[in-house]
């Protein structure tokens, strides 16, 4: 049997009630908040990327599924999509139009990184962008959003991580000092510390490897090193966080581990997931459009990791995507025949209907509809045809009526729409 590709999944229906709601949720909230939703190719040229995402970062070093496409040209399976949102920024001119863009986009981004639960090598991200504007009131807004997003999703136990990492004028005397410091702690730190120390001394903040946490204690922080317009900015961020009465932390040690970032840096955890626990990332990347061929334009955003949000709702139990408001059940060749019909009509009413045309008998066929969860089941035989009319039962009160053939469509949509009202006035007889 050939399998599916490790770290790779497959997305089964007992989970995808939980996708389509996030992405609902997204998407309703996000256009309230003006955003527009933007579609991109996964495939790019593998040059974005390191031009982007900068060559001394685990993503461009070694996590990115890259290979030759036509003309000499290599191509890589996006491993993010904020590069891309610059690109088409840049490329379809959309500055020209307006060069406040707000975007969003959904879908999936593949990283080579050793799979784990909550890490996989194919994930989904919410990503949102803002071009264009250079307020901090936006970095603020986008946290804002984020945080109402959770809170819609009912996902709670969150905690809102800030930082800024200075701007080109600032953090290069920040970066030369951390790197003097961390030489003299060489030893301490993990391989991939001693390589980054040089060139991104920036990335060993964040390493995850405990020793080389231990090994930084004490080490420079860059909000000592902040020029007096990224201070300003960075307190514009807190006092509007502050005013939305959102909590924050502020977390020297978080940085984005794109190069291209600058000034806010956040990060939205939870402990409602084990060691994964990072549910969303993000900050402002001012330099990016310039840096890919675009003109000179401000830039922030962020990323949202669906699969873990899944994870956190899915530990309340399956979140089936549809379930059947009426199972047909019908006994006998003449009512199979009929079923087909009434099947045909009652989906093309809108109305979620599983119809079973199998042959089988009462008790399978009510096995059957109590296992998908049909609200209703339409049981029609031989007597019933002859009078002209089916029997309906409600599965969960086990209340049954008769209703006349020519008038299923229509009662169907009642007792539903009658249910969906008050659900639980079927079970409550008039008091
Ligand atoms: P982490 O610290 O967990 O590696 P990251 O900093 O690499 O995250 P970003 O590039 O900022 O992550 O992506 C934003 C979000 O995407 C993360 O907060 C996380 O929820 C999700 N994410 C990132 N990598 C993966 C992955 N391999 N599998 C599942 N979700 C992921
Ligand atoms: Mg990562």
């Amino acid at each position: 049997m050939i399998q599916l590709v490790r770290g790779f999944k497959d997305i089964l229906p007992d989970e995808i009630g939980a996708w389509n709601r996030i992405e609902k949720t997204t998407a309703d909230l996000l256009a309230s908040f003006g955003f527009s939703e933007i579609r991109l190719p996964i495939l790019e040229k593998t040059e974005l990327f390191r031009r982007s995402i900068g060559e001394m970062t685990d993503i461009v070093e070694k996590e990115m599924y890259t290979f030759p496409g036509s003309r000499d040209e290599m191509l890589t399976l996006r491993p993010e999509a904020t590069a891309s949102v610059a690109r088409a920024y840049i490329q379809q001119r959309l500055y020209a139009v307006d060069p406040i863009q707000k975007l969003y986009t959904i879908g999936p981004m593949f990283r080579k990184e050793r799979p784990q639960k909550g890490r996989y090598r194919q994930f989904y991200q919410i990503n949102a962008e803002v071009f264009g504007i250079e307020s901090p009131l936006v970095d603020a807004q986008l946290i804002v959003m984020l945080w109402s997003l959770f809170k819609r999703l009912e996902i709670f136990n969150l905690s809102v991580h800030i930082n800024s990492l200075g701007c080109p004028a600032c953090r290069p005397e920040f970066k030369n000092l951390l790197s003097g410091n961390l030489s003299s702690r060489g030893e301490l730190l993990c391989a991939d510390c001693q390589r980054r120390r040089e060139k991104n001394p920036l990335r060993v903040l964040d390493c995850k490897v405990p020793s080389c946490q231990d090994a930084i204690a004490g080490a420079p922080v860059m909000s000592d090193f902040l020029c007096q317009a990224c201070a300003r900015h960075f307190d514009s961020v807190k006092r509007a966080l502050n005013q939305q009465e959102i909590p924050y932390i502020i977390n020297h040690r978080l940085v984005r581990g794109l190069d291209y970032y600058c000034r806010t840096a956040f990060e939205i955890q939870t402990t409602q997931l084990g060691t994964q626990n990072a549910v969303a990332g993000g900050g402002r990347y001012d330099g990016l459009v310039e840096a890919l061929g675009g003109p000179s334009m401000p830039a922030v955003g962020f990323a949202v990791g669906i699969d873990r949000l899944v994870d956190i709702l899915l530990q309340r139990g399956p979140q089936p995507g549809s379930v059947p408001d009426v199972f047909i059940a019908p006994l006998g060749d003449e009512a199979i025949r009929r079923s087909f019909e009434w099947s045909c009509a009652l989906s093309l009413a809108d109305i979620k209907t599983e119809a079973d045309f199998s042959g089988k008998s009462l008790k399978a066929l009510m096995k059957r509809a109590d296992r998908v969860g049909a609200d209703f089941v339409l049981i029609a035989g031989d007597q019933e045809l002859q009078n002209g009319s089916v029997v309906v039962r409600n599965m969960k009160t086990k209340e049954q009526t008769s209703v006349p053939i020519d008038k299923i469509a229509r009662q169907i949509k009642e007792l539903i729409t009658k249910k969906i009202r008050n659900p639980e006035a079927s079970s409550q007889k008039s008091e």
